[in-house]
């Protein structure tokens, strides 16, 4: 298509001028070679007609002409033979004294003849006509011959003009060959080097084609040093710079995606027209959006959060980072996002659309609340025995004449107290401890049956005094655990207090042991007063108690469970519980058991 109407453009263009310049050429050169040729027999024609006249001038000075014609009748003949032409002796009343063609007698008088006529006036005539003698048509040539001013005759040279047409057509004929001979050579010539010139262009414009397509390896082999070769090295040059550069800028998209795909935050870019161009995975499951189905659709129409799209909106107009948050609560769990919305701008400092990041920090706030309450709880419970401990000690203090059984029953409630307070302040430390301690350090491989019957030994008297019934359900080989027996000797001591704790006099215990697809599970069982379903999950809490008051009463802080927990999870393992209200509880702790060439 480019090669037919750049080459055939540039072609007919040039073919134009070829032909109008050899037709302008040819018709000039004719022209003027008709003209010097016409000037050149008017010439002969004047020289010769002189000749003539020097020689008729003895014929016609002579007293009678006519006496002598005969002689100058042959003369004429043989000049006339060898110059071919015509040569004609005019006496001067017009009479034809010789003529080297015709008998003179048969001849017709000539004073009106216009060339004779001209001659008479001026000296010398010329015309062209058709000879009635000759019937052809003829250039005549008259010169009057004068002696002393007077004229004696006329001698007249004429030339049939068909020799001078004939002269005339060989030389256009040879014109015409010679410029056709040219155009021929220029026309081919001129193909040629249409097509030099265009086919290095073809070239280009394939690579061009190619390029734009994707395919940045192509390159021009054009082995020439004019203009086209450095115009084929200069887009050789930018095809390679422009590879290059396609090599970075994919390089460094790809580096972008990657980040953007690893992040921990949601990003969404967005265009000035505010459609997303980008969104990360995280930012649309965050959004509940699908990647692919939001890419260019306007963020409003796919984003319903009005805190990103108010904060987008501000950042796009004061072009400063702007920072919202969006707090979305549902059945399971509390969203919390933080969002920043920032304006991007190009080196010329105009807006190119803006960039949202999505932090989401639920867990966060999670964690902070829980801070929250737990500080405040801490403070609430450490306040109490603290309020109670000064009132007793004021009014003691305070009434020097106190009865000795008051005095001695309000020092026994200080004394409760301080109790309350001292397990308060270790519970505390222990959490505090268990959080904080990550390392493994004291953990080491110990005997668990060893451990749990240490345990319910221990809180053998607090049975007889409640009159429980105390069951050991345990295994009679080892069970080896890797951990901090410390930490497990609290945990079985506080689930065991609990049980003593919430079961009423001559309820049951028991206590048991086993082994279970690689965990070991202990079981705590009481008969005691129960937890309700759906409080079954909030006793782990810290300070959670279902009876504030029993709990109290009981010398309980709320945070015992808390630590189970704890203490659990930090071995790897789980505390469960079931439960009905007054017929008893069972909490079940699975620990991850020591590998078996140790227990073994
Ligand atoms: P507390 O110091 O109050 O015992 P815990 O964290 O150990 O704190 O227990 C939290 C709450 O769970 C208790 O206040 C009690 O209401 C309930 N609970 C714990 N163990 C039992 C159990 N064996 N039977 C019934 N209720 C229990």
């Amino acid at each position: 298509m480019f090669r037919s109407k750049l080459l055939w453009r540039l072609y007919t263009g040039y073919v134009a001028i070829i032909l109008i310049s050899t037709l302008v050429v040819g018709i000039q050169l004719s022209r003027q070679l008709a003209a010097n040729s016409l000037e050149e027999i008017q010439h002969s024609l004047a020289v010769s007609s002189e000749l003539l006249a020097a020689i008729a001038k003895d014929s016609l000075l002579a007293p009678s002409p006519d006496s002598n014609s005969s002689a100058l009748q042959a003369m004429l003949v043989e000049l006339g033979v060898s110059t071919e032409s015509r040569l004609t002796v005019i006496a001067t009343d017009g009479r034809v004294i010789a003529d080297s063609r015709e008998l003179p007698q048969s001849m017709d008088n000539h004073r009106q003849r216009p060339e004779i006529i001209d001659a008479l006036e001026t000296g010398a005539g010329i015309a062209s006509r058709y000879s009635q003698t000759l019937q052809q048509q003829m250039m005549y040539r008259a010169v009057a011959v004068t002696n002393n001013q007077q004229t004696l005759g006329f001698v007249r040279v004429s030339l049939p003009l068909a020799t001078i047409d004939n002269r005339l057509a060989q030389l256009r004929l040879i014109v015409l060959l010679s410029a056709g001979i040219v155009a021929l050579a220029a026309l081919i010539l001129g193909f040629y080097f249409a097509k030099r010139f265009t086919d290095p262009l073809l070239k280009m414009t394939e690579a061009a084609e190619a390029i734009s397509q994707g395919d940045y390896e192509r390159r021009i082999t054009v082995d020439r040093q004019d203009e086209i070769g450095q115009l084929a090295a200069a887009f050789n040059r930018m095809a390679r710079s422009s590879a290059q550069r396609m090599t970075e800028i994919t390089l460094d998209h790809n580096r972008l995606s990657n980040i953007f795909a690893g992040m921990v935050e949601g990003v969404i870019d967005v265009d000035q027209q505010q459609k997303i161009i980008h969104i990360n995975q995280v930012a649309a499951d965050l959004l509940g959006l699908s990647v692919t189905n939001c890419i260019n659709q306007p963020i409003w129409e796919q984003v319903r959060v009005t805190e990103i799209i108010n904060a987008l909106e501000q950042a796009l107009e004061t072009r400063e980072v702007v920072k919202a948050q969006m707090r979305r609560s549902t059945e399971e769990d509390d969203l919390v996002v933080d969002i920043y919305a920032a304006a991007l701008q190009n080196e010329k400092q105009e807006s190119i659309g803006a960039v949202i990041v999505l932090h989401n920090i639920s867990e966060l706030d999670h964690l902070e609340r829980i801070r929250r309450d737990f500080v405040a709880n801490a403070s609430h419970e450490l306040k109490t025995p603290i309020t109670a401990i000064r009132g007793l000690t004021e009014t003691i203090l305070d009434d020097a004449d106190m009865p000795e059984n008051i005095r001695h029953d309000f020092i026994e409630r200080v004394h409760a107290q301080s109790l309350r307070l001292s397990s308060l302040v270790t519970d505390l430390m222990t959490i505090s401890r268990l959080e904080s301690d990550h390392q493994e350090k004291s953990f080491h491989v110990f005997d668990l049956v060893e451990l749990v019957r240490r345990s319910a030994v221990a809180c053998k008297a607090i049975c007889l005094e409640k009159q429980l019934d105390l069951a050991l359900e345990l295994p009679n080989d080892a069970i080896m655990i890797n951990g901090d027996n410390q930490a497990i000797s609290q945990l079985v001591d506080n689930l065991v207090d609990n049980a003593t704790k919430y079961t009423n006099t001559k309820g049951s215990i028991k206590v048991s042991l086993c082994r279970k697809e690689g965990q070991a599970l202990l079981t705590v069982k009481d008969s005691g007063i129960g937890i309700s379903p759906q409080l079954q999950q909030r006793i782990f809490e810290r300070f959670y108690r279902v009876d504030k008051a029993r709990s109290r009463e009981l010398g309980g802080t709320g945070l015992g469970l808390s630590i189970v927990n704890n203490i659990a999870e930090q071995h790897g393992g789980t505390v469960s519980v079931e439960s009905q209200l007054a017929k008893g509880s069972t909490f079940i702790v699975a620990l991850p058991l020591e590998n078996f060439s140790e227990n073994s």
